[in-house]
């Protein structure tokens, strides 16, 4: 597709180009939209937005705060997020030295990977995982490592793990709650990971996005809170979830003050800064909801899970239930095509349901026989109405 176009003589696309693709996620939406269907490929609730997060931002742009922030944010946000870091995870933050505000979990990394990374580095993995940390690894010519969770609840084997490291490993990402798995990392899982990052001496970088979406009595810990770990951590999370902002592109990091600066000078290189009015909004969520708010998240979208698992059941799909995040792989062992990607199709063409190919979250290695193409990605952070009428179709199947 992105061959050098001989005509063009010395024009043409860097090297990394032609590894970059259009996320499934996003063809099937569009796919989905064209043909008015339900979508539960793309990861976006459809939830409301806090009152008081939506009429912050409003305000904060009619009093006129448009301009660029510092380039760490502002310092109430970073202030609030110390604050609920301590809360909730039990961690203690200073908030000057310590926080960065970033473009999203997404931009979080990114400089991360910028600040911490050389090309050739190897980063482990964990399997199923979500594209954009493969994607971003790559875009600094870092190589991904999977490491395959096992079983029916996706266990982690530590062994695996320690098999996985060589001369070249530098880091570790955590993605617990996973997407798209919904594995919620243990204690005992982490406090082995820690060890090894001892041991090997590597960064532990996490994604804690969904930390506050929690079901059936399973518990966010953060491997920050794991002794000897917080020298070693970059935590990232972000708001996109949690006040459904997805296009907002308000997230943050937490990390030793020794590692704050490189990163925030590379945010700073792609970014400037978070959008300034919106970290006002969402500075007043982070202020003023307390932790109804958050087990109310939980608790709803606990009832939808429910939902879509049994309507999956119902369908023959079976599913896997996840412990957190707001995914559910299913088994897509009785749909027509040779791929999930075509599985995925003709399961949108027969109900009018969008959900993503399994393959979308592994790492397919040129040589090695594919994975995932047995498995459906379904997003159930739907509003009731959208989730109910996708869940009469599926069920449909199983008739
Ligand atoms: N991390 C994970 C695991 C996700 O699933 C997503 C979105 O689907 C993101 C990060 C994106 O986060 P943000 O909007 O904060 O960049």
């Amino acid at each position: 597709m992105a061959q050098a176009d001989m005509s063009l003589g010395r024009l043409g696309l860097s090297e990394l180009a032609p590894g970059v693709v259009q996320s499934e996620i996003r063809a099937m939406s569009v796919a989905c939209d064209a043909m008015g269907g339900v979508n539960l490929a793309q990861g976006v609730c459809d939830t409301e937005v806090p009152g008081v997060v939506a009429e912050g931002a409003i305000r904060a742009i009619r009093d006129g705060l448009n301009i660029y922030t510092r380039l760490d944010g502002i310092a109430r946000l970073r202030k609030a997020i110390a604050a609920k870091a301590e809360r909730t995870l039990g961690l203690v933050v200073d908030p000057e030295r310590e926080v960065l505000v970033t473009s999203g979990t997404t931009g979080g990394l990114q400089a991360t990977v910028m600040a911490l990374l050389n090309p050739g580095d190897e980063v482990l993995l964990f399997e199923p995982l979500y594209g954009y940390h493969v994607s971003t690894l790559k875009s600094v010519r870092v190589v991904p490592v999977p490491v395959a969770l096992v079983g029916e609840d996706w266990a982690l084997d530590i062994d695996a793990v320690r098999a996985a490291i060589t001369p070249k490993t530098r880091a570790m990402i955590i993605n617990t709650p996973s997407n798209p798995a919904g594995k919620v990392f243990t204690r005992v899982e982490l406090e082995g990971l820690a060890s090894i990052a001892e041991e090997f001496d590597l960064f532990i970088f996490t994604d804690e996005i969904y930390e506050h979406f929690i079901y059936g009595g399973a518990k966010h810990v953060s491997p920050a809170v794991i002794p000897g770990m917080r020298e070693r951590m970059i935590l990232m999370s972000g708001f996109s979830k949690t006040f459904s902002v997805t296009g907002w592109r308000i997230g943050y990091l937490i990390a030793d003050a020794k590692w704050i600066g490189a990163i925030g000078y590379f945010h700073d290189l792609t970014y400037v800064c978070a959008p300034a009015p919106l970290q006002q909004g969402v500075a007043d969520g982070v202020e003023q909801l307390g932790a109804d708010f958050y087990e109310g998240l939980a608790k709803e979208h606990e009832v939808k899970r429910g939902l879509i698992v049994d309507a999956l059941r119902d369908a023959g799909m079976k599913p896997h239930i996840p412990d957190g995040a707001y995914y559910v792989l299913a088994s897509a062992e009785s749909l027509p095509g040779a791929t999930a990607a075509e599985k995925a199709r003709a399961l949108l063409a027969k109900t009018g349901v969008a959900s993503v190919a399994g393959s979308a979250f592994f790492y397919q290695e040129a040589g090695r026989p594919r994975k995932g193409e047995d498995l459906l990605r379904f997003c159930f952070a739907k509003r009731d109405e959208d989730l109910a009428e996708a869940c009469r179709r599926l069920r449909a199947l199983g008739r």
